[in-house]
């Protein structure tokens, strides 16, 4: 690929001296789903698609986007305010300003992007591209940020050109995932564990609905809101920070105080999401590959009735996948409203779980299911020769 890279590199900038290739992933979330902004944990890995960035530094302060995917190309100049139209190229820009910030240096860049994941999936393009840009950009400036330092200015840079109110669960995925590996990332201190992925006998795998949730952000804002809200009636019961700070056994001995129906819902979720999330981190192994399967089946049924954040098509998905010999359980991924599910299954069973759920989603929907795999892979990375 990062031939194919400097080829493409070429065409759009008519040079190949002195370019690198980066590596951005996307990212799945095994679980803890809407944890991020309550204060609670997770669990990703990095996938093996993701967003591919060729750049070479310029001697100007010129900044030149393309990206493959997008027809219209973008120039600024880094000393200059950006312009305040809306587009892609914010989230390139965005990235590329913050580590000038940084740095203290105004850095020109050519940049060509390209990627292999579906755009607005749930799998995190847009923090693949932040972070590929911010990690190529610091590559150039000779900053050597810790990935978690990293992951922090690439959050900031898609809430701050962007505007998008993203958490930490996808830059820190991004930037600090390894092979072999899932991060236990709690979303309030910001510490980390990596925890071994022990698990050969059966495979994660995303299957994407093909439905996005375009019309979706209002319900979004709304269960942040709803959070926030019982957060507040919660901290009169119990000394908390966070909402997910709550554990299971507080929760139900003050449950019955929660009047508003909404927010014990919303709580409901957050607090069991969390502790989900702790007993997953100590089950991904073979042996524990059955209780892995009830945790996600929980989760599941938890953003289906008390987050609500279901859809009829993920519906559909996670009970034609569930039927199928060799599937062990299967969610919502990512935000919900469209998107994508995780389902864990027999590695045995991929080839046939691939065909049987596309054969059936087809029939049923009239429209393609796609499949990524879901495996454990690097975070964001300059590629060598031979990549
Ligand atoms: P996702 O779930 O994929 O992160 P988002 O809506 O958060 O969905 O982000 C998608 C946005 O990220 C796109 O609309 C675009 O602005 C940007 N983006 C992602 N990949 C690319 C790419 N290859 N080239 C240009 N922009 C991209
Ligand atoms: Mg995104």
């Amino acid at each position: 690929m990062r031939k194919q890279m400097l080829f493409w590199f070429n065409e759009a900038f008519g040079y190949t001296d002195a370019v690198q290739v980066f590596f951005s992933p996307g990212r799945f979330n095994i679980l803890g789903e809407h944890l991020d902004y309550n204060g609670g944990h997770v669990l990703p890995g990095a996938m093996e698609l993701g967003t591919y960035i060729a750049a070479a530094a310029r001697s100007d302060t010129l900044l030149n986007i393309r990206s493959r995917q997008m027809q219209d190309a973008c120039m600024v100049d880094l000393t200059k305010p950006l312009p305040a139209e809306k587009g892609w190229w914010r989230y390139v820009a965005g990235a590329v300003v913050t580590i000038c910030q940084q740095a203290r240096k105004f850095q020109g860049l050519d940049l060509l992007l390209h990627s292999t994941l579906p755009i607005g999936a749930g799998l995190s393009s847009s923090a693949s591209v932040t972070a590929g840009t911010a990690y190529a950009t610091a590559y150039f400036l000779q900053l050597h940020p810790s990935c978690a330092e990293l992951a922090v200015w690439s959050k900031r840079a898609e809430n701050e050109f962007a505007g998008v109110p993203c958490g930490y669960l996808d830059p820190f995925a991004i930037c600090c995932a390894r092979r072999g590996y899932a991060l236990l990332l709690n979303c309030s201190s910001l510490h980390y564990r990596y925890i071994p992925v022990h698990m050969h006998a059966y495979a994660f795998i995303i299957v994407d609905s093909g439905t996005r949730r375009t019309l979706a952000e209002a319900p979004f804002k709304q269960r942040a809101e709803e959070c926030a809200h019982a957060k507040r009636m919660l901290r009169r019961l119990l000394p908390i920070e966070e909402l997910a700070d709550v554990t299971p056994h507080q929760f139900y001995s003050v449950a019955h105080w929660m009047v508003d129906e909404v927010a014990y819902r919303r709580a409901r979720h957050v607090v069991g999401e969390n502790a989900r999330v702790l007993t997953a981190a100590e089950s991904l192994n073979d042996a524990t590959a059955h209780r892995l399967a009830r945790l996600m089946h929980a989760s599941h049924v938890s953003l289906r009735d008390y987050y609500e954040v279901s859809t009829p098509q993920l519906e559909l998905l996670v009970a034609m996948t569930r039927t199928v010999p060799g599937c062990l359980a299967t969610r919502i991924s990512g935000a919900g409203f469209g998107g994508c599910v995780l389902s864990l299954i027999r590695r045995s069973a991929y080839a046939h779980f691939i065909d049987v759920v596309s054969e059936k989603y087809r029939k049923a929907c009239g429209f393609d299911a796609a499949f990524y795999p879901a495996d454990f892979s690097d975070g964001v990375r300059l590629l060598t020769a031979g990549e």
